[in-house]
């Protein structure tokens, strides 16, 4: 049977993958990445926001002036990031779900949760990021095609 390897990971908070997050450039419609830093992961005070794309030279600095940002009750069903109000890079349609993926690391971890038979409990069980996962994903029966849409990420954010 497959087991996670770091069980302690899943106590990761939904917030915690808030420190890179990649989102379409308003600019020129292209891959951009937001990078932050923060002390804790509750509550959420990013210090340092980047945004930054890669494939037009448009940089911006956070706070936003247009954009009001709030990082509490945060749904990944949400199709925008909560830095700038932009439209996030990895929005997926996986189970008739529409789920937003922050980044390489966050569909990492879903997958590996996901594709465990012997999942652990995360023990900061209301904010924990696998307990904010649709449920559709966790049945047995979704396993093969959430993996799958999820690999598909992982490989195009290499
Ligand atoms: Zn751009």
């Amino acid at each position: 049977m497959k087991r996670v390897q770091n069980p302690g990971k899943y106590n990761a908070t939904l917030t915690d993958y808030l420190r890179e997050v990649h989102c379409v450039c308003p600019s020129c419609g292209g891959h951009a990445r937001i990078t932050a830093e923060a002390k804790y992961a509750i509550p959420w005070e990013p210090t340092n926001v980047r945004f930054i794309c890669t494939n037009c030279a448009r940089r911006e600095t956070w706070p936003s002036e247009k954009f009001k940002s709030k990082f509490e009750g945060f749904d990944l069903r949400n199709g925008f990031e909560p830095y700038f109000g932009y439209k996030f890079y990895f929005s997926r349609i996986i189970c008739g779900e529409i789920v937003s993926i922050f980044s390489q690391d966050h569909a990492k971890d879903i997958a590996e949760y996901i594709s465990a038979h012997d999942r652990p409990s995360p023990q900061n069980s209301k904010w924990a990021m696998v307990n904010r996962l649709p449920k559709q994903f966790k049945l047995a029966k979704n396993r093969d095609a959430v993996t799958k849409a999820l690999k598909s990420i992982i490989e195009e954010a290499q």
